[in-house]
């Protein structure tokens, strides 16, 4: 992890706990957890009130990346790239991926070279 991002996390993590806290009515609810996280270059220690801990939950949960294309259904891999080739065993994914195979099966019972694919 780079320095830039370290910070980038810790400044995050800060800025949430602050941000939804601050939503709270006073006085601040007790901290449910505690969080402590370090990097190379700085540690945090975060005390999550419960709306805080709830809110931190659904965040992490409802976070989608964009390179998550799915899970691969020949070997369960989750490295589809953007043509939903599996990185991990290569073959396509999907109606796409079945409709690529069958085409291939078909030039292979033929004896006809693959050069579509
Ligand atoms: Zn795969």
């Amino acid at each position: 992890m780079s320095g830039q991002a370290e910070h980038e996390l810790l400044a995050a993590l800060r800025g949430f706990v602050a941000d939804i806290g601050a939503l709270e009515p006073p006085p601040a609810g007790a901290p449910v957890a505690h969080l402590e996280i370090t990097t190379g270059i700085d540690r945090a220690g975060l005390d999550l009130t419960g709306p805080v801990a709830e809110a931190l939950v659904r965040a992490l949960r409802e976070y989608h990346d964009p390179r998550d294309n799915g899970r691969c259904e020949h070997c369960g891999g989750r490295r589809l790239d953007t043509h939903l080739i599996c990185a991990d065993c290569r073959r396509p994914n999907g109606v796409f991926g079945r409709l690529v195979m069958e085409r291939a099966a078909r030039h292979a019972a033929h004896g006809e070279p693959d050069t579509d694919l």
